[in-house]
């Protein structure tokens, strides 16, 4: 859909503001151009010593009143139309952050957050411009155009009125140029604050890191280095649209010496009044109105084109994760994938190649191996964060794709090991996984994620605030607030991803085994590093290169002597020197 698409659509829905204005705006035309036609009898009585001072007072009487209506029409129908193209902005933010929540990692991968908020502010509010804005001058200057036009052929002088026409086609001509150099700046001002967005978002959310590694000083070269950019990019848009000016001007001055010329010849040959060309003067000076609207509604629909260009991509961009089974609930059962090949989109290589494995409901399975193996790979597949090309997933006996996806969220609990917290307090973000917990529910949880203990030792206790991303919590402490989350939750599959990596061995074991008194009869996939997590699961596979290497439980795999058993003494030894 082309921008003149989209703003003609909202139109047709929200016909209603955009008629009243339209009326609204024909009145004040209909008035300003009543105005100077009333001043030219006037002159032309004066002249004449035809006007009584009463006749005198009531011409102007009506001038004001004139003046005073247009006054309150502008106010009403400005009103009325720019209520009606926040609306439209309001829409489109809702229609991209809804997009925006569809998407999956792969999205998100491909595109930079900073970027993404530019679309949302800068871009939608230029969309918003150019079916506000731009509709009020575009319609304001047409209507004022014709009638000024009309009234200077009919009301005054057809050959004037030709000859003050004669410098616009021209005029035309300039302002076609100078608009296609308008869209092409605006493009790359909106693209360059979109790269200036990205970079502050990044440095913000990496400002700890930065300062560690003493890079501020690059990273404010960057910086600056982008602000220029966008800074010369709006400049050059900026230049282009004060190009409207003087051709606005050239224009206005050939009309004039036109006009002036023609009209003295008239006047001196009797054939035009000099009331006549008072008025026609006054109605060229009219026309300066509809050639400026024309330049700002050229240069807002350019802006508003440029930045539907940029937007309508991403509002139209095919979902990364796609939704079309219609189970709507999962079915309680086995796990299972069966020669399961994957690699990341626009990757040749597989993070798994054929895999196999089978979960019973009820029974927990480990999932260890060397960095990059596809450990996290394996969970991103059961969340249908991405699809494999070959191989089956299936759940309950049903293809994971034949469920829907809410269905599969509300079945699972995913603990990432880097989970988010929203700035909120700890016992909100507890209760995000269900929003009615009672405190003694959200209480329960903590206990079981074993950080209780630390919640009532903080000031607030369960209201202490988190901090954005729980930037108050250690690393640790965000971890188990994360299990105490999924521990609210009575979904049938939890997924660990490395969960308790950032706390101790001793509390790692506390959880698990909380855990698995909580969780009687439902299954689990732990992901580890560490293998003392997964040692008590019913079966563990040990994946390497996107392929199971070993597989057994606990015992079976130190008998056979690999990776894991040497892993595991390797483990051992670590934690016995850390003890000592
Ligand atoms: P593990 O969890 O075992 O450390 P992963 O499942 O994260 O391993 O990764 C498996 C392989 O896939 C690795 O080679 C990794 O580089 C690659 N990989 C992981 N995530 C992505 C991604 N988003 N895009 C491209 N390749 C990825």
């Amino acid at each position: 859909m082309t921008l003149t698409g989209l703003i003609g659509h909202y139109v047709r829905q929200n016909w209603r503001p955009y008629l009243l204005s339209a009326l609204m705006l024909a009145s004040v035309s209909a008035l300003t151009v009543f105005i100077p036609r009333q001043v030219g009898h006037v002159v032309d009585a004066l002249v004449a010593g035809t006007l009584s001072e009463d006749a005198l007072l009531a011409q102007l009487g009506w001038l004001v009143l004139a003046g005073i209506a247009i006054y309150f029409l502008r106010v009403a129908w400005r009103l009325q139309l720019f209520a009606a193209s926040y609306r439209l902005g309001a829409q489109l933010r809702q229609r991209l952050y809804a997009r925006l929540c569809q998407q999956g990692p792969h999205f998100f991968q491909l595109k930079r957050t900073g970027d993404l908020m530019a679309l949302a502010t800068n871009d939608i509010d230029s969309v918003e411009m150019a079916s506000g804005e731009a509709m009020l001058a575009g319609f304001d200057g047409t209507l004022t155009l014709i009638m000024v036009v009309a009234m200077m052929s009919l009301g005054v002088d057809g050959r004037l009125a030709a000859a003050a026409l004669l410098p616009f086609p021209l005029m035309a001509l300039a302002f076609w140029r100078i608009s296609n150099h308008i869209h092409q700046a605006s493009h790359d001002s909106l693209d360059a604050f979109g790269k200036l967005n990205d970079h502050v978002q990044e440095t913000l959310t990496g400002v700890r890191t930065l300062r560690a590694l003493g890079l501020e000083e690059r990273s404010a070269a960057r910086f600056s280095e982008l602000a220029e950019a966008a800074a010369s990019a709006s400049l050059r848009a900026q230049r282009w649209e004060a190009a409207f000016e003087p051709a606005v001007g050239i224009t206005l001055v050939s009309a004039t010496a036109l006009t002036l010329g023609l009209g003295g010849y008239l006047v001196w040959h009797g054939e035009l009044t000099i009331g006549a060309l008072t008025a026609f003067s006054m109605y060229l000076g009219q026309l300066i109105w509809p050639m400026f609207a024309a330049g700002w509604v050229l240069a807002l629909l350019e802006r508003g084109r440029a930045a539907w260009g940029r937007l309508q991509p991403t509002l139209d961009a095919p979902l990364s994760v796609d939704d079309h089974g219609d189970l709507p609930a999962v079915v309680p059962g086995t796990l299972a994938f069966d020669g399961v090949t994957f690699s990341y989109p626009g990757h040749s290589a597989n993070a798994l190649s054929g895999l196999s494995l089978t979960l019973p409901a009820g029974q927990t399975l480990g999932l260890v191996g060397a960095t990059g193996a596809g450990k996290s790979t394996v969970l991103r597949l059961i969340l249908r964060q991405y699809t494999a090309q070959s191989g089956s997933t299936t759940w309950g006996g049903n293809a994971l794709h034949d469920y829907r996806l809410d269905a599969l969220n509300r079945a699972i609990s995913w603990v990432p090991q880097e989970p988010f917290l929203f700035s909120a307090s700890i016992a909100d973000n507890i209760a995000l996984a269900k929003a009615n917990a009672t405190r003694g529910e959200i209480e329960r949880a903590a206990q079981l994620a074993s950080i209780h203990d630390d919640i009532v030792r903080m000031p607030q206790g369960y209201d202490t605030p988190v901090g954005e991303k729980g930037i108050a919590l250690s690393g640790g402490q965000r971890q188990r607030v994360a299990i105490a989350r999924a521990m609210l939750t009575d979904a049938p599959l939890l997924l660990l991803d490395d969960a308790l990596s950032a706390v101790d061995t001793q509390t790692e074991t506390d959880i698990l085994h909380h855990l698995r008194s909580a969780r009687v009869g439902r299954t689990a996939l732990i992901v580890s590093h560490r293998l003392s997590a997964v040692m008590d699961a019913d079966h563990i596979l040990v994946l390497k290169g996107g392929q199971v290497s070993e597989q057994g439980d606990h015992a079976s795999l130190l008998e056979l002597n690999g990776w894991y058993a040497a892993q595991w003494r390797y483990q051992q030894l670590e934690a016995s020197l850390d003890a000592a």
